[in-house]
């Protein structure tokens, strides 16, 4: 199966050749767990989803990593403002750490609802101090930085190419140098470690070379990638919100220590949007996964909407377009459950499916394959079969839909489902609020040798 892949370092599409034979190293920047995802966040892991599986389709094995961004991330991208999460605490009342699990937790729901797969490695930048510490010393040895009343920062004039991945132009920005930009020498400078500051006592800090502080936000995903891919590896992958500034400085950081661009393969997701606006999680309002359960939304519509669209371009969120997917899952589900047993798969629709998942992730045609083969004078049994095989990258868990479902809501089920995810966390108190919610809308719950059992009550 040739994979190609649109690159947007190089602004191509290529075939994907693996570094090494087999096996693919994916990095996939994490959320910063000051706030719950909303659904364009969602949008992007479900994208990368879909990518991992097609790489798995086409026999690699997948190396997938995704941090978790618990410092460092301020409100401007300039490396201005206030630390997310320490914003994020005072808001909610609770410590930093206790929302970077709370949030964390809450995120690690919203993949499994979304039957997201699990990464093979979660990092957290808060467990990676001493990696990052060691990085900024690599690349203030190797004369990038310079040092200012509030941190240590990079000097992106001393790179030749820096920018590259956005096509950044030089030119433009030394005229946008005349822009204030305090005590950076450029405007693109940014930050590798910052200082406390005086006279206040942060609730995330670290003890550097530099002085007391905490890592910039661009050097944990350094860090990390390469503790745990290497110095260089396959694909990196991000919205493409990253491509300016956080994927940028990730590679000039690269740069600067081990003199690669870290990835061989930069892959963007595009954004979500609303009638108003693109989703933000700072502009505070927000549609979360948990809002559309408590409309009454099965996860796996919205991840059927995702589908619909291809990843690199934008997707315009309505509730209209949630209904239709909806709608189109279900007579899926229905089709599929009703054709019974399964046969052998039918190669030939197997390999038409692959073709548009392997031409740069194209869901909406494969969705369109399957429902050119449900309306095939095929026998039901080889249909199955082979849009079961299909289901392996679109991950819509056809396999294990039931019609019972129907009888309790899905919004319902969705619940029992959190709670069985919260207890296998030791969250009881989520499990029990969970567990009471449920009894309001008139189901009962009920634990027993064969798993949990809702019904109407
Ligand atoms: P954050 O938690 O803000 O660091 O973002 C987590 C991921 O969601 C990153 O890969 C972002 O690029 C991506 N992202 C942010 N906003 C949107 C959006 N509206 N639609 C799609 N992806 C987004
Ligand atoms: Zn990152």
């Amino acid at each position: 199966m040739k994979i190609e892949l649109y690159d947007t370092y190089t602004r191509s599409l290529r075939e994907f050749k693996p570094l090494k034979p087999g096996q693919v190293g994916m990095y996939a920047c994490g959320p910063t767990v000051y706030d719950y995802a909303h659904i364009g966040n969602l949008r992007t892991y479900v994208f990368e989803d879909v990518l991992r599986r097609t790489l798995e389709m086409a026999g690699y094995t997948v190396n997938h990593v995704v941090n978790i961004t618990d410092v460092g991330h301020l409100t401007s991208d300039a490396d201005t403002g206030e630390d997310k999460m320490e914003k994020g605490a005072q808001r909610t009342g609770k410590s930093a750490w206790e929302i970077a699990e709370l949030y964390t937790q809450a995120f690690k729901t919203d993949l499994q609802l979304l039957n997201i797969l699990e990464p093979v490695t979660w990092c957290r930048a808060t467990d990676h101090i001493a990696e990052q510490i060691q990085d900024i010393q690599t690349i203030e040895s190797a004369g990038y930085t310079y040092i200012t009343s509030d941190g240590v920062y990079f000097d992106t004039s001393k790179l030749e190419h820096y920018g590259r991945l956005a096509r950044l132009d030089a030119e433009g920005l030394k005229s946008g140098s005349r822009v204030e930009h305090g005590e950076k020498r450029n405007a693109t400078d940014f930050a590798l470690w910052k200082f406390s500051p005086q006279n206040q006592k942060r609730q995330m800090e670290w003890d550097s070379p530099w002085g007391v502080g905490f890592p910039g936000w661009h050097i944990e995903c350094s860090a990390m990638s390469v503790k745990f891919l290497g110095h260089l590896f396959d694909i990196h992958c991000g919205g493409k919100d990253h491509i300016p500034v956080h994927h940028s400085n990730e590679i000039a950081q690269s740069e600067a220590c081990h003199g690669t661009h870290l990835a061989n393969y930069w892959l963007h997701g595009y954004f979500l949007e609303t009638d108003q606006d693109k989703m933000s999680k700072s502009a505070g309002e927000f549609l979360r996964l948990q809002t559309l359960l408590d409309k009454g939304y099965d996860p796996l519509a919205y991840r059927y909407l995702c589908l619909t669209a291809h990843y690199r371009s934008d997707l315009k969120f309505t509730w209209e377009s949630l209904d239709s997917a909806v709608t189109a899952l279900n007579r899926l589900r229905a089709c599929v459950h009703g054709w019974g047993a399964v046969d052998k798969v039918d190669s030939d629709w197997l390999s038409r499916f692959q073709q548009e998942v392997a031409r740069d992730l194209n869901t909406s045609k494969a969705l369109a394959i399957v429902w050119g083969l449900v309306k095939e004078p095929l026998p039901d049994q080889v249909k199955k079969a082979t849009i079961l095989a299909m289901d392996q990258v679109l991950g819509l868990d056809l396999a294990n839909w039931i019609p019972q479902r129907q009888e309790v809501p899905d919004a319902v089920l969705q619940m029992a489902e959190e709670r069985k995810i919260a207890r296998k966390n030791k969250e009881w108190a989520r499990a029990d609020a969970l567990r009471n919610q449920i009894i309001e809308l008139g189901y009962e719950i009920e634990d027993g040798p064969e798993g949990t059992q809702v019904k109407r009550a």
